[in-house]
């Protein structure tokens, strides 16, 4: 029997040519293909700006960085996403404050954002999580006026909408990954994108060790001319070689997300019948690209959620245990101040089932059958 992967990258002879084409032209490291990535990124994204990094972890740590969050500065983050959104926080010196998040959506809403301000807010990090765009208006409602920065962590969202625009367009500052496990790779690799213009070129030489001229544009002249580190920088950068895998893969988006909502619905329409499921769905302010397919484990449900990884397990079906909560991480379990009653239901309720492109309807159909044969108890 065939495995069934929970997820699969979808790369192929044009990833290929492009990677072979970058390595031809000599220049692999940072250049054309980064800026042109960036250009195409930006254009589909509706941002002005758009800055390349190495990973999604990368481009929140600069994202604080030029928001001016740093040490005495509390940020609002949920704890059920990657530890990566609550670690940029510790990267500045400032403090993650764990709110809970809807029982729904999963994301975070102004009423849980609301409960765990303090007199040291600065930011808050929300979360598209698993493609679900986050109700960016209910927390800036709550946010503009109290002068509290939104970043949205965009980690999972390319190609989901809210309003009618792609995720991140609202926001001051957003980050993307490139990571296999996303709906775009690069491998690995991550987006800043922002309308503010000050923003993205002090993110650019951020990311570049802080360098005044470009390692490309030095590289362009004969006689390069003296560059300057005019504060502590990093090295974020992402390569040629990724961005050219970058641009065929952004060209591949609408595909991906078509492929990826017929394949959702499917499931959508099988798990309504099944009685303690509940699968994850578009919310009624956009439409998720369904980076992860994830489903609640209810009571009625003849099985536990740990019990039906393992059936799923045993039919040769590699699914996943849903969300993680950062605050129960040896990193976090001390810094809890608020209760999670909602995250931690959902990260013991959850499981992610595989959804890939390339995922056939008869690879579908197995999921199902392991799904629905626990009711015969089989
Ligand atoms: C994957 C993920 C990240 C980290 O992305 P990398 O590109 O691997 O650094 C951050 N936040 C969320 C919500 C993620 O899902």
């Amino acid at each position: 029997m065939n495995r069934i992967n929970v997820m699969q990258p979808w790369l192929g002879q044009e990833e290929i040519d492009a990677v072979a084409e970058v390595i031809s032209s000599g220049w692999v490291a940072q250049g054309p293909q980064v800026r042109r990535f960036e250009h195409e990124f930006a254009a589909a994204q509706h941002i002005e700006h758009a800055v390349a990094t190495s990973s999604c972890t990368t481009a929140l740590h600069l994202a604080l960085v030029v928001a001016g969050i740093g040490s005495g500065d509390d940020v609002v983050v949920p704890s059920f996403s990657f530890i990566a959104t609550a670690n940029a926080v510790r990267y500045v010196g400032a403090r993650p404050v764990f709110a809970d998040v809807d029982p729904v959506t999963g994301n975070l809403t102004g009423e849980t954002v609301d409960a765990a301000l303090t007199a040291r807010t600065r930011a808050v990090i929300v979360v598209d999580q698993g493609g679900v765009p986050v109700d960016l208006n209910d927390i800036r409602g709550l946010c503009d006026p109290r002068g509290i920065m939104v970043v949205e962590d965009a980690a999972c969202a390319a190609g989901s909408t809210y309003h009618g625009r792609p995720v991140g367009a609202g926001a001051d500052i957003a980050a993307w990954s490139f990571h296999p496990r996303k709906i775009l790779t690069t491998g690995e690799g991550g987006m800043l994108t922002t309308p503010h213009a000050e923003w993205a070129a002090r993110a650019r030489r951020l990311r570049e060790h802080a360098m005044s001229v470009s390692a490309a544009a030095r590289h362009a002249s004969v006689l390069a001319p003296p560059e300057e580190y005019g504060e502590v920088g990093f090295n974020y950068r992402m390569t040629d070689l990724q961005a050219a895998v970058g641009i065929v893969q952004l060209g591949r988006l609408p595909e991906v997300v078509a492929r990826r909502r017929e394949l959702a619905r499917r499931y959508a329409t099988a798990v309504a019948g099944l009685p303690g499921l509940r699968a994850v769905a578009d919310p009624a302010w956009g439409t998720c690209n369904f980076q992860s397919f994830w489903v609640e484990v209810g009571q009625e449900y003849p099985v536990d959620r740990d019990a039906l990884l393992a059936r799923l397990a045993d039919a040769g079906i590699s699914a996943r245990r849903g969300i993680m909560a950062a605050h129960r991480q040896p990193a976090y379990r001390d810094r809890q101040v608020l209760p999670l009653p909602v995250t931690e239901h959902l990260t013991d309720s959850t499981l992610i089932l595989p959804l890939f492109h390339q995922m056939t309807l008869q690879q579908h159909a197995r999921v199902l059958d392991a799904l629905s044969s626990v009711f015969a108890g089989v």
